[in-house]
């Protein structure tokens, strides 16, 4: 138990709480929902893996489906809400590395992973840089 306990008081050190509507970042957030925005829930993730404000990143479990897509991908997707609950797959293309990595990254591996991804077929790559986030566990695939 008190190892678990250590253990929890580590990831808060580091970790930053991020929304996964408007992005905002802050080092506390006392409530699950944003306060900023008062549409998206509350995350944690590495503090150096943080999303900027305003970047465009998608939430997924390790299942592979999308529960999460902040504001920013309307401009790269188009409408947003078409996102969440849509297998991964159909979301990026072009990497094959892309359902592992994110599998492992949703199951709470600390390893950064980088991918370039399209969000359409034949459209332009973007980066996709990975990592754990939570709770509950899942990948944070910040795109730029
Ligand atoms: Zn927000």
């Amino acid at each position: 138990m008190t190892r678990l306990i250590t253990q929890g008081r580590d990831q808060r050190q580091d970790a930053a709480r991020f929304c996964t509507h408007c992005g905002v970042v802050t080092d506390d957030a006392p409530q699950r929902v944003c306060e900023s925005c008062g549409l998206g829930v509350v995350l944690h993730c590495a503090r150096d893996a943080a999303p900027r404000p305003g970047a465009s990143f998608l939430i997924v479990t390790t299942d592979l489906r999308v529960t999460g897509a902040s504001a920013a991908c309307g401009e790269m997707f188009g409408e947003t809400f078409e996102l969440v609950g849509s297998p991964l797959v159909d979301v990026l293309h072009g990497d094959g590395a892309l359902p592992r990595q994110v599998a492992r990254a949703a199951m709470g591996s600390r390893k950064v992973a980088t991918v370039w991804v399209r969000t359409a077929q034949h459209g332009r790559p973007f980066r996709g840089r990975i990592v754990a986030c939570g709770d509950p566990p899942a990948a944070l695939i910040v795109l730029s």
